[in-house]
Parts: structure tokens; C-alpha cells; sequence
């Protein structure tokens, strides 16, 4: 593929005439001379000879079809097969009415018949065929994606939208495609290998184009959509994919995951279809193994319940229909647990849905910023209870607050957080605050900034989630934190998976080098809380404990640990 630049729209464009009949050539030349420069061959040998060597500066062929050795139509099929010289537009010239039709499907741009009695006539068709390819190299260059020569995303949806209209009665699927932690494969291998990657996945969405109904675009950097026939077999789909990496695939570590939104309802916006498939591919996010996830009625229900959660945000802050709950946090480095700190988690007590967990409505806040509100809520309702437990029993119960990865962008964080311990008369050892690891991994510099700024002032800061993100050990040791918080996953099975416990006794010891003690949390039995114990882990959060309470149930809590 190749751009037009500005000096390009000045030169004289250069026209070979392709005719074994002497008389012809000479009369299209004397046509054209005045306009174009010219350059002839006698046969199709000859002008296969001519095309290359000028590849790169030919504008047009003018092609008579019956010459001996290679003929016109075999010409054009070459020309047509060759993606190098397929801009290159072919005028056929031709004294038969039925050899139009078969030209025009080798890709001919026009036709000129025999005799040539009509110059103004050829005069405008050459120009007018330059005209349109020039005009195509120039939207083919916007059009496709530079790395893969897949469409970009809005073509895309614009060819989408012209399919449906001409075939409205096909079914059709609309499939996302991903490459699970491409940007992993990217650091490990570099990102020519990852280039490459994306380059053979698009062949093979090329080549099942080939064979059915459909159209494919690069979205983001790993991300592609097709719009296909309704397909039965997506497994077998995938597998081709997975094939077609066959020779690049290091140690097994590329693996594919795919949302299928199929049969589509064309009533939707496009746009919509593509959402539905996204929210299913999105299932799968984190995995390793290559696998699909059908849109269904399950997802729909989900998708009108969110809506219906989005709807009402608004009027549930104003209303305040949220409830911080607590949950306690024991050590358990001594022979009896003590009350350690606790962590706030936020509850939506919805008029009719009644109680409804964060997960549900965490990730719809995050989308649409009102997180930001939510939090400094959540916030503000946890220091003014700290300092109603500190007034009432004369200690303080620190508690950690979860700050959302988008609070960390916001360069007001600090001074909010200030203002918020300082009102109720608190200094910022007392609030602690809870920052997931993989904001980490996403954006280290800022936040590493941020964190360090916070720290400064003296908060308190927990690394949540951690083994769910992929810190490397170089980076955290630069990391200013204060406490690591594993991942309850890796917890859940950590009597019956050796793996886990592997995984648990690393993190234990990262945290000895660096210093800071380890909080486990999902902890739901005795046996794990005691194996942890034995692995040296320092606090313990989960069920076992308690499940998080409102604040009136906790002071049971503070209460139990004043009196022993
Ligand atoms: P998280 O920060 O990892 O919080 C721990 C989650 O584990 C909580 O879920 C808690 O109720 C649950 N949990 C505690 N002990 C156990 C146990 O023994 N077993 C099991 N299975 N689960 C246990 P919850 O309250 O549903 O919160 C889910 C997530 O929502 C939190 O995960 C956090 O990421 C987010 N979240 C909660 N409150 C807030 C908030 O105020 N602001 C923000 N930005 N996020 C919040
Ligand atoms: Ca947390
Ligand atoms: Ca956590």
C-alpha cells in the first residue's frame, strides 16, 4: 500500500498501451501524448516486463485483450493477483461487447472500444480511472490498519453497516478476539515478536474471510472484531487461530480468548453488537487457556440489571443509600489473635434490590467517574467512625479505605484525603488506604509518586490484591508501601493446592525483604489460619474472624479486645 504526496499530484502521469497492432498503439499514443507520458509493449510478455520495471511510477495499462503469449484477461489476472501492482488500474480496450463483463470481474476499472473515433471520449476515461485509484490508494491508507491491513475500527463499523444492507437476511455473529496478557508477550519477546503475532492472527482472520461471509478490523493494540456469517463451530475456529501461531508459539505461552455475540439483532446499533460480544470476552479476562464465551440470556439479564444500577447512582448518593461496613483484621503473630485494624467495605441498600455487594456496582461507578463520589463518601463516613470509636473508647481502630486506581490520576488526592482526617480531628497514621496492585503495574511512575507523596504525609498504605498483578521483584523494591495484602485466591486453596502454597510462602518472604507484614484476607477456616500462621504469615481478614459488620456490630469487636 502506498500514500500520494503533495509533489506526487504534479508529476505527469505515466500510461502504458498495451496492443500487438502497431496502428493502435500509435493512434492511442497521438491521443493521450499531449497529457501523459507513454510507454508501449506489444504483447502481454512484454508488458508484464514494462509493469515491473516501472511498478512503482505506472498510473494506468491500457490493455487489449487478444494478443498472442500471455493474453489480456491472463494479464489482468496476474495484475489483480499481485498485491503490489493491484492499485495500478487496467482500462481493457476491445471491440467485443461480451468481453466487457468478464474484464470488468477481472477487476478492469473500464473499457474503451475499437475503433478509437471518439479522443475526447478516451481522453476522459483515462483520466477519470487515475482519478478514482489515486483517490482509493489515498482512503485505502486511512482505511486499513498500517500493522495488520485489517480495516480500523471505525471503517469497520461503516463496512459492517454497508453489508447489512445488502445481504439484511444473512445471520450474522459478532466475534471479539484477544490475546490473554499480550502485553506480557510483549515484554518478554520484544515487540517485533508481538507484531508479528498480531500480523499472523490477522492472516488467519484473512483467510476465514476468504471462505465465508464477513469483515475484520484491529481495534486496540490486541483486540480485533469480526463481523461473519453465523458460524456453528467456534472451537474449530479457534483452533485454526492457535494453528496459524503454531511457529511462534514459545513454550505454549500465547493463548486466545473469544466473545461471541451470535446471530445478531440488526435492530441494535453495531456498535452495541460488538459491546455484547466485548462483555463476554471480557468473562475471561485473566486466563491463560484458550477458550470462547457465548453472549447470553444470562449476560442480557446482567446487562438490564447494570443499566438499571446506572440509572439509579445518582439518586442513591444524593439519597444515600450507601452503608460502610467493617471488617476486622487480626494478628495472629502472638498466642492469641488481637484486633489489628479493620477494612471498610462499602454496601448498596437499594430500596428494591436491598443489599447489593461492591462487585456489582464498583466496576459501573468506576466506568462513568462517579467512583471518585463514591470513595470520598466511603471516606469521609470511615474517618468521622474512627473518630467516634477513638472518642468513645479511647484507642484508635485504624481502618483502611480502598482507593480506586482512578483516585490515583487526580492531583487533588492528597490534599482531600488531608482535609478529610484533619476535619474530624484525626492525623493520617490513623486512616490507612488500600491500593490494589495492579494500579500499580499499570501507570508505576505516577504512582509510585503519588504513594510516596501520600506516605509522606504519613498515611498508612496496604498494597491489596498482590500476586494478582505482575510486579517485579525490581519494582517493588522501590515500592513505598507499608503492608502487602494477598490475594484471596491464592488463599482459597491453600490446604489442598500445592501451588498456592508455594505462591503464599514466596509473597511471605517478599514481604521479609522488604520488610512490611503480610495481611491475608479470605480466610474462612480454622485450618488455614493456621497453616498461615505456621508459614509466618502476620494478620488475618476473612469469614473465620467475622464477615464484615455494620459499625454498631463491631464495637463488639473493640469491646472483646478492651476487656482482654
Ligand atoms: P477487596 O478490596 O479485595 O475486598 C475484600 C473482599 O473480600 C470483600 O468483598 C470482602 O467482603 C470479601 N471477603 C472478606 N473475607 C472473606 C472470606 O473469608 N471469604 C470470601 N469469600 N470473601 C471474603 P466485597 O465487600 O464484596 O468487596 C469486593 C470488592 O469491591 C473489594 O475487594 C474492593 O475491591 C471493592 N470495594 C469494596 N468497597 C469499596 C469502596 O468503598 N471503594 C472502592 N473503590 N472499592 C470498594
Ligand atoms: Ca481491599
Ligand atoms: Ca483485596
Amino acid at each position: 500500500m502506498q500514500g500520494i504526496s503533495a509533489c506526487d499530484m504534479n508529476r505527469r502521469r505515466l500510461v502504458l498501451i498495451v496492443d500487438d497492432e502497431f496502428v493502435n498503439r500509435q493512434l492511442l499514443g497521438f491521443i493521450i501524448n499531449r497529457d501523459y507520458d507513454v510507454i508501449y509493449a506489444e504483447n502481454g510478455r512484454e508488458a508484464l516486463e514494462q509493469i515491473k520495471r516501472h511498478e512503482k511510477m505506472l498510473s494506468l495499462v491500457l490493455l487489449d485483450l487478444l494478443m498472442p503469449e500471455i493474453d489480456g484477461y491472463e494479464l489482468l489476472q496476474i495484475i489483480k493477483d499481485d498485491a503490489n501492482l493491484r492499485r495500478i488500474p487496467v482500462i481493457v480496450l476491445t471491440s467485443e461487447k461480451s468481453a466487457e463483463v468478464q474484464s470488468l470481474q477481472l477487476g478492469a476499472a473500464d473499457f474503451i472500444t475499437k475503433p478509437y473515433d471518439m479522443p475526447e471520449v478516451i481522453l476522459a476515461r483515462v483520466r477519470r480511472s487515475i482519478e478514482l485509484a489515486e483517490n482509493n490508494v489515498i482512503i485505502h491508507a486511512t482505511e486499513n490498519d498500517v500493522l495488520t491491513g485489517l480495516y480500523t475500527r471505525q471503517f469497520f463499523f461503516e463496512y459492517c453497516q454497508q453489508h447489512d444492507r445488502y445481504c439484511p437476511e444473512m445471520p450474522m455473529d459478532a466475534l471479539v478476539l484477544n490475546i490473554n496478557h499480550f502485553r506480557i508477550l510483549n515484554e518478554l519477546h520484544g515487540r517485533p515478536y508481538g507484531d508479528n503475532v498480531l500480523r499472523i492472527i490477522a492472516d488467519s482472520i484473512i483467510t476465514l474471510l476468504s471462505g465465508s461471509n464477513g469483515i475484520a478490523c484491529r481495534c486496540d493494540a490486541d483486540t480485533f472484531y469480526i463481523y461473519l456469517s453465523h458460524h456453528n463451530n467456534y472451537d474449530e475456529l479457534l483452533d485454526e487461530f492457535m494453528d496459524g501461531l503454531k511457529t511462534v508459539n514459545l513454550n505454549n505461552r500465547i493463548s486466545l480468548r473469544m466473545g461471541v455475540y451470535e446471530n445478531v439483532d440488526k435492530e441494535m446499533d453495531i456498535e452495541q453488537r460488538f459491546d455484547r460480544a466485548i462483555l463476554a470476552c471480557n468473562t475471561l479476562r485473566g486466563n491463560y487457556k484458550t477458550a470462547y464465551v457465548l453472549y447470553d440470556m444470562q449476560f442480557h439479564e446482567r446487562e438490564i440489571y447494570s443499566e438499571k444500577l446506572i440509572e439509579d447512582m445518582y439518586i442513591a448518593i444524593e439519597q444515600k443509600q450507601f452503608k460502610v461496613y467493617y471488617q476486622p483484621k487480626y494478628d495472629i503473630t502472638g498466642d492469641t489473635p488481637h484486633l489489628y485494624s479493620a477494612e471498610a467495605l462499602i454496601r448498596w441498600i437499594h430500596p428494591e434490590y436491598g443489599m447489593i455487594s461492591p462487585g456489582s456496582f464498583i466496576p459501573l461507578f468506576e466506568e462513568n467517574g462517579l467512583i471518585q463520589k463514591l470513595d470520598r463518601y466511603v471516606w469521609e463516613e470511615t474517618a468521622s467512625q474512627i473518630a467516634r470509636w477513638k472518642e468513645n473508647y479511647g484507642v484508635t481502630i485504624p481502618v483502611s479505605v480502598n482507593v480506586s486506581r482512578i483516585n490515583i490520576y487526580d492531583p487533588n488526592l492528597e490534599n482531600e484525603l488531608i482535609g478529610i482526617v484533619e476535619n474530624v480531628g484525626l492525623t493520617p497514621k490513623e486512616l490507612h488506604l488500600e491500593i490494589t496492585e495492579s494500579a500499580y503495574t499499570n501507570n508505576s511512575h505516577q504512582i509510585v509518586e503519588t504513594v510516596e507523596r501520600l506516605r509522606s504525609h504519613g498515611f498508612h498504605i496496604e498494597m491489596d490484591d498482590f500476586g494478582s498483578g505482575y510486579s517485579s521483584l525490581n519494582m517493588l523494591s522501590e515500592m513505598p508501601i507499608d503492608a502487602l495484602k494477598l490475594d484471596m485466591k491464592f488463599v482459597r486453596n491453600i490446604c489442598t493446592n500445592e501451588k498456592d502454597r508455594r505462591m503464599v510462602k514466596l509473597i511471605i518472604e517478599i514481604a521479609e525483604f522488604l520488610n512490611v507484614p503480610v495481611i491475608a484476607e479470605g480466610v474462612e477456616t480454622k485450618e488455614q489460619c493456621d497453616l498461615l500462621k505456621k508459614m509466618s504469615c502476620d494478620v488475618i481478614q476473612g469469614y473465620y474472624f467475622s464477615r464484615p459488620v455494620p459499625p454498631e456490630e463491631f464495637n463488639s469487636f473493640i469491646e472483646k479486645e478492651l476487656s482482654s
